[in-house]
């Protein structure tokens, strides 16, 4: 009755699995990835003890005695890239990390009903956020904007600072001009437009302007 199971099993017990086979420059992310964990690991391991140390006595806030807890100012995230920048090649160097730690970090000592209170806080803070933005938008049954001639000029005059000032020294020379009109490639991955620039009020209302009304134009294609 059992002779198929027991001569399946006497078979052959090298199974082969089908691994995936793994190319050097697969292998060698792979590689990357555990050392930066490793080290990653070991840097928190060893800074740890130095921010049980920084705790205050109390609270920053209220300055209640209980339930405290301590974290560092600056994230661990940020220390670990600014050590990382500032010396590449002493990156297992442990105690240069903590006599880092100590020259560059602070510690913030809260109790946890403030700690929770801040987080209302944040919590709350972008519900108004996103409160503007909806009353922005209405019931996004508007009209299209037309655009006056003077605003049209504002926005061209805009623009063209908004291109000049990005394209001033040279390392975004590549391009020369940039097609606005064209509403179908939707492509915002010039450098220009990812960086930040200074505008007043007024420009800020004539992008503003310009923004809901391309958005306008997607949404009602869309439907
Ligand atoms: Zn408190």
């Amino acid at each position: 009755l059992n002779k198929d199971i027991s001569s399946d099993s006497d078979r052959d017990d090298s199974v082969k699995f089908d691994m995936p086979q793994l190319n050097a420059s697969s292998r060698k992310l792979l590689r990357w990835w555990l050392n930066e964990a490793q080290r990653r690991l070991k840097l928190k391991e060893a800074i740890l003890p130095l921010i049980q140390q920084g705790m205050n006595s109390h609270c920053e806030k209220c300055l209640s005695r209980k339930n405290l807890k301590v974290d560092s100012v600056v994230s661990f995230e940020e220390m670990d890239k600014k050590f990382t920048f500032q010396y590449p090649s002493e990156n297992f160097n442990l105690v240069l990390w903590k006599s880092y730690w100590k020259t560059h970090q602070a510690y913030e000592t809260k109790c946890l009903l403030c700690i929770s209170q801040e987080k209302d806080m944040a919590r709350s803070n972008t519900t108004q956020v996103s409160k503007i933005i909806q009353e922005h938008q209405g019931d996004n049954n508007w009209g299209p904007v037309f655009l006056q001639e003077s605003s049209r000029a504002i926005l061209m005059q805009w623009y063209k600072e908004a291109h000049e000032n990005i394209f001033e020294g040279g390392e975004g020379r590549t391009r020369n001009s940039v097609d606005i009109s064209d509403d179908e490639g939707g492509d915002v991955s010039f450098k220009w437009a990812q960086r930040k620039f200074v505008s007043d009020e007024a420009t800020k209302g004539i992008a503003l302007k310009w923004l809901l009304n391309s958005r306008a134009i997607l949404q009602r294609r869309q439907k």
